[in-house]
């Protein structure tokens, strides 16, 4: 069987696809979808689940529903190493093709909200009245787009681990060079004081048994 290519079906049946992934259909399924035709587009990949599968590399900047319908029709996958989450509340992603090492980052405009108004005046849903126009507005109403040349290591490329140390105080495998050095120690994130959590208890936790 054919590889799925968001390019050769029609965008109702893609947007059907993102629906099922999500869990609902969404203005940000229709803006995530159009903005991964978009980004893929502009860096020439043209079968991104086939043959150029491993040619290019995307970059996310939210955690929203847009974020998931880019993943589904781009065929990135955090744990592929072919998408990258950078956490700036932005929506916004860019794509770069690994081959010609060109990129380009495209935002979301806010503009498109207030843009939306004028494609159906008549429904009064904000969420409903953004899906529909999402569909037919002109990319340039959509988006804005900037090419980029995107600053990332070899160690942030898919494939086996580049890198790989131990921690000197806790002795954890950090792999992919995200090591910390401290004062002339090679640490964790966590032991060089960059944790996103706290730890509350240093006795050790039952497993539950079932
Ligand atoms: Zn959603
Ligand atoms: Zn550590």
């Amino acid at each position: 069987m054919a590889k799925f290519n968001p390019f050769e079906i029609p965008f109702e049946e893609l947007l059907e696809v993102c629906r099922e992934r999500h869990g609902h259909l969404c203005a940000g399924q229709v803006l995530g979808a159009r903005l991964a035709l978009l980004g893929l587009k502009l860096i020439g990949i043209k079968d991104p689940y086939g043959v150029d599968r491993k040619k290019f590399l995307v970059w996310v900047e939210i955690d929203r529903c847009a974020t998931d319908a880019i993943q589904t029709v781009a065929g990135v996958s955090l744990g592929k190493r072919t998408m990258k989450f950078v956490d700036y509340g932005i929506m916004a992603a860019t794509f770069l093709n690994l081959e010609t090492g060109k990129a380009f980052r495209i935002v979301a405009k806010e503009s498109a909200k207030e843009e939306a108004k004028k494609y159906f005046p008549e429904i009064a849903s904000p969420a409903q009245r953004e899906l529909l126009a999402y569909k037919i507005m002109p990319d340039e109403e959509l988006f804005r787009v900037e090419e980029v040349e995107v600053i990332f290591s070899e160690c942030d490329l898919p494939g086996k681990p580049r890198r790989k140390v131990v921690c000197e105080e806790c002795g954890e495998t950090i792999r992919d060079g995200k090591e910390v050095v401290k004062e002339g120690r090679t640490l964790c994130k966590v032991c060089a004081g960059q944790a996103y959590f706290k730890v509350l208890s240093r006795r050790p936790v039952h497993f539950p048994s079932c």
